[in-house]
């Protein structure tokens, strides 16, 4: 979130990672008080500066794919640009549609090279 005293972003904010890509379920989305996810073509991301880190969102996604990001694995750091970037990009989702599937179909190395692909395709 940020903090427009300090001019900087000081606390944590949410982050989606690689168990959706593939899934988008949707269901966070009717739960988050700011309206603050996006959607990509295979995955949701949240804004960052938009959060209000009410943790919500967590415990809905059937696939836990949401972390606080002071809890984030560090797997899926990946996921902090992914999310920042791509908020700024793609048309917010604020209703819940059918998921592409029950769960991701791809392993954390696929997601990550999907997510980072569509960070690439917007700085060309
Ligand atoms: S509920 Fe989970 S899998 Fe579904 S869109 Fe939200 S973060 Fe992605
Ligand atoms: S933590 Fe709260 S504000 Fe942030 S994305 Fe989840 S529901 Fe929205």
């Amino acid at each position: 979130m940020y903090n427009t005293l300090l001019g900087i972003n000081t606390s944590m904010s949410f982050v989606i990672g690689s168990p959706c890509v593939g899934c988008k379920d949707t269901k966070c989305v009717e739960v988050c008080p700011v309206d603050c996810f996006y959607e990509g073509p295979d995955m949701l991301v949240i804004n960052p500066d938009e959060c209000i880190d009410c943790a919500l969102c967590e415990p809905e996604c059937p696939v836990d794919a949401i972390w606080s990001d002071d809890e984030l694995p560090p797997e899926q750091i990946p996921f902090i640009e992914i999310n920042t970037r791509m908020a700024d990009i793609w048309p917010n989702i604020t209703e819940t549609k059918e998921p592409m599937a029950h769960a991701s179909p791809y392993s954390l190395e696929e997601a990550i090279v999907i997510g980072e692909k569509h960070v690439e395709d917007e700085e060309q």
